[in-house]
């Protein structure tokens, strides 16, 4: 289990100050349902847009 998760999208409404993630739980997935052969090609869909 990840203890602490960093992230830089700060657009996030989960994201917080330290590119720290204030969500319970975060899920990953490939993007585009494809299989994922580098870290690029995986999306966080936990994301949710500030905006
Ligand atoms: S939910 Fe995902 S995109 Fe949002 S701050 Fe956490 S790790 Fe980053």
């Amino acid at each position: 289990m990840a203890k602490d998760v960093l992230c830089e999208v700060n657009s996030c409404k989960f994201w917080a100050a330290g590119n720290n993630c204030n969500a319970s739980s975060i899920y990953v997935v490939s993007n585009r349902g494809k299989q994922a052969s580098h870290s690029e090609e995986t999306d966080c869909k936990t994301f949710e847009s500030k905006i």
